[in-house]
């Protein structure tokens, strides 16, 4: 674990608030298949934001809600694209978001909406950001959006209350597996301490997250075991359609699946492969010292970070088989 820690850039920090005190609606799309991180620091920033005035609607980009967030406080405030219709916003805050392709429906509907004819506030934590803001606050080294999202409030003067402590606790959760990935610091447990004492309760998020779960997880979890393969240094399975509809399950449910494979003996990487129109979205890790799993991912028009990162894979079998030997032979040579 690292001790060190990154530093928030105050200019940007300034900027970005008066980006978002002189809007008159902020509006925050969520990346698509939202996890915990990406919807609560959302959240946090609406109910923080509330606090001096400024009006911020977080917005499901791909309308859908993961089950096991529900429990967030203020989700009911989050609208969902596709159902509820878009209020007027003349501002951009995305968080989580490496980048706009991120948005799913609500930048392929219309890539316009996030051209820069309406300014973009940036916060994220991911190393592929490809700084697409017109303001960047974009740390790498930090565990997660919430992470930096706890700092910025209280930067800008806002009381970090029980609901807001809750959400950015969720987040943090979230992204490190209960302060488990070598991306958590001593920063990280501070941050997650100072949030406990602000009154966040991390039993309701535990339990969210890591361990209650429907009976239909536990079916896809069966047929996604087994179907484990080996490719060279990579651990990998595939969940078609069918097998979400045989099991009434939903794909968010197979969040966790990867986690678990990784770290098996012998293979340096893991993956997960969601069969989808397109082809397949790839969920990949890989523990500490073997290969960056966010510079396979940029490769093939992906990312995320360095032990946890994704893709979208176009084409049939064939471009599928590519991709399984190239990361498999990659994990094979770095461990
Ligand atoms: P997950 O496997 O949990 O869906 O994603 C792991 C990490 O990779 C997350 O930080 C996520 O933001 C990033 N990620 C997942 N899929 C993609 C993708 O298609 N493009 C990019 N740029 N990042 C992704
Ligand atoms: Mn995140």
């Amino acid at each position: 674990m690292s001790s060190s820690s990154w530093q928030l850039d105050h200019e940007a920090a300034a900027e970005a608030l008066n980006r978002l005190r002189s809007a008159q609606l902020v509006l925050t799309p969520t990346h698509q298949t939202v996890d915990a991180d990406g919807l609560a620091s959302a959240i946090a920033l609406r109910l923080g934001l509330r606090q001096l005035d400024i009006e911020l609607v977080p917005v499901l980009s791909d309308g859908q809600m993961p089950h096991s967030l529900r429990f967030l406080p203020g989700i009911d405030e989050v609208l969902a694209y596709g159902r509820d219709s878009l209020p007027d916003y003349d501002l951009l805050c995305l968080v989580d978001c490496s980048d706009r392709r991120r948005l799913g429906s609500f930048y392929t509907d219309d890539p316009e909406r996030v051209s820069g004819n309406v300014p973009i506030v940036n916060i994220d934590h991911h190393v592929t950001n490809d700084l697409f803001g017109q303001v960047n606050i974009v740390e790498p080294t930090a565990a997660s959006a919430s992470e930096i999202v706890a700092q910025l409030l209280a930067e800008w003067g806002v009381e970090i209350d029980r609901d807001i402590a809750q959400c950015l606790l969720a987040g943090i959760y979230g992204d490190t597996l209960g302060l488990r990935t070598d991306s958590t610091t001593s920063r990280t447990m501070r941050t997650a301490a100072d949030l406990v004492d602000a009154g966040a309760d991390p039993v309701p998020i535990v339990d969210a997250l890591f361990r209650v779960k429907p009976r239909s997880t536990v079916c896809l979890w069966e047929k996604a075991l087994r179907n484990v393969q080996y490719t060279g240094g990579l651990i990998w399975t595939e969940l078609t359609k069918d097998t979400l509809d045989r099991c009434g399950a939903n794909a968010s449910e197979a969040e966790g699946l990867v986690n678990f494979l990784v770290g098996t003996q012998g293979a340096g990487a893991a993956a997960l492969l969601y069969a989808n129109d397109k082809g397949w979205r790839v969920s990949m890790r890989s523990l500490p010292g073997a290969v960056d799993v966010a510079r396979i991912a940029a490769e093939f028009g992906g990312g995320g970070h360095p032990r946890a990162a994704g893709v979208q894979i176009e084409g049939g079998e064939d471009e599928k088989r590519a991709f399984v030997e190239q990361v498999g032979s990659l994990a094979a040579e770095h461990g």
